[in-house]
């Protein structure tokens, strides 16, 4: 029971925190006056490749991709040649739609007005 009160109940519990916070409040060092908070974190760069050509012949100043680079270079292009098109072919499905859609709402405007027609036919 002694062992209890000592070590375990709450009082001392109370004890053992407030001699941790004031060991903590002791080590407290204020900061420099010269110190100032690091700038916010930045997205990271983005690495690209260098724009330049990889090979420059010295004699006649030619610079070309060396072949793997070349490899990259046309897959690239290739890719983007892809995009472009499907980005085209997109655009004429979308006018393709919005025609048909017109068309559409003008047979059924058509429509309507033969049915009303009927309508004012039976009623009179
Ligand atoms: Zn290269």
């Amino acid at each position: 029971m002694k062992f209890y009160e000592k070590y375990v109940s709450r009082s001392a519990l109370l004890d053992y925190v407030e001699m941790a916070c004031k060991q903590m409040a002791k080590r407290f060092v204020e900061p420099p006056k010269w110190f100032e908070h690091p700038p916010p974190e930045v997205e990271p760069p983005q690495l690209r490749k260098p724009d330049t050509k990889c090979f420059e012949d010295k004699k006649t100043h030619q610079s070309k991709y060396c072949k793997r680079c070349q490899q990259e270079a046309d897959e690239e292009e290739q890719k983007l040649a892809e995009a472009e098109a499907k980005a085209r072919e997109q655009k004429k499905d979308k006018s393709k739609n919005k025609n048909s859609l017109r068309e559409r709402m003008k047979a059924r405007a058509a429509e309507a007005k033969v049915q009303a027609a009927k309508k004012q036919k039976t009623s009179t």
